[in-house]
């Protein structure tokens, strides 16, 4: 059996009760090492076997995976975040169907969530945007026309820009004719991390300051107005609204 597992996004508390009990047992990890804490592997067993991922082809991972299955060993594929994100997972499940190998994953603190936890902040504030997308600027890998930055940039939206910091100048001038230059920009270096870093400013000058911060990668680029402080309350913990679990205070009755 092989489990993929989200690492969570750095701090080695931040994978789940069971991803941990999953790498404790494992007689195989795979670990994608670029961006997975090394620190997680002292959870593994004495002896289990570990690969970093980072310096394999996926049909390199394959071949583990298959040989430990021959030899009735349990694997884990610990991938970084939670593995739907940009985890290049798909495509390892549906070689494990090819090859009649089962697995079952369990997911992961993704680093947007990680992120917004540093920022303090909430994604979707009312009157504000009640719309999260996580997305990329094109570089090696392309990204679809129709989702181009400037184009998903016109709902104004809580945007959440993966593997892209290097590319942040572009990123800030795609996004500026739909929400303004002044808009509210963060960047979070290795979020949960120690050596987590935050840069804040506005679309206008948060290029120039991830530049002169020396960040090129492992950083997610967070945009909208969420960062701003300009919200409406919440109708959940309004008195004058009911919903299921609650009828209306005396002053809202
Ligand atoms: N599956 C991962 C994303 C993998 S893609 C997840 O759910 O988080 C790798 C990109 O994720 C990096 O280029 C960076 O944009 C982002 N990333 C991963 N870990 C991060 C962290 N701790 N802090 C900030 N960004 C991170």
């Amino acid at each position: 059996m092989v489990h993929f597992v989200g690492a969570g996004p750095g701090d080695p508390e931040l994978i789940t009760v069971k991803g941990k009990r999953l790498l404790e047992e494992a007689d195989v990890i795979i670990y994608a090492g670029s961006l997975v804490n090394p620190q997680l592997l002292s959870y593994g067993k004495e002896g289990a076997e570990i690969y970093n991922s980072a310096e394999m082809t996926l049909e390199q991972v394959l071949a583990v995976m298959e040989r430990a299955e021959a030899e009735g060993k349990m694997t884990v594929r610990l991938h970084t975040g939670d593995p739907s994100v940009y985890g290049a997972h798909r495509e390892q499940m549906d070689a494990l169907d090819r090859m009649g190998i089962a697995y079952d994953v369990t997911p992961g603190v993704s680093s947007f969530l990680a992120a917004a936890a540093s920022l303090k902040k909430e994604y979707t504030l009312p009157a504000v945007s009640q719309t999260v997308i996580l997305t990329r600027k094109g570089g090696r890998t392309e990204v679809p026309e129709k989702e181009d930055l400037k184009s998903l940039a016109e709902h104004q939206a809580t945007m959440i820009i993966f593997l892209s910091v290097g590319q942040i100048e572009e990123v800030a001038a795609d996004l500026a004719p739909s929400y303004g230059w002044d808009t509210p920009a963060a960047v979070v270096y290795k979020a949960s991390w120690e050596d987590e870093k935050i840069v804040r400013g506005t679309l206008k000058d948060i290029g120039e300051k991830v530049k002169a911060a020396g960040i090129r990668k492992t950083a997610l680029i967070a945009v909208g107005g969420f960062l701003g402080d300009d919200y409406e309350l919440s109708r959940l913990y309004d008195g004058t609204f009911t919903h299921e679990f609650r009828t209306g205070t005396e002053r809202g009755k």
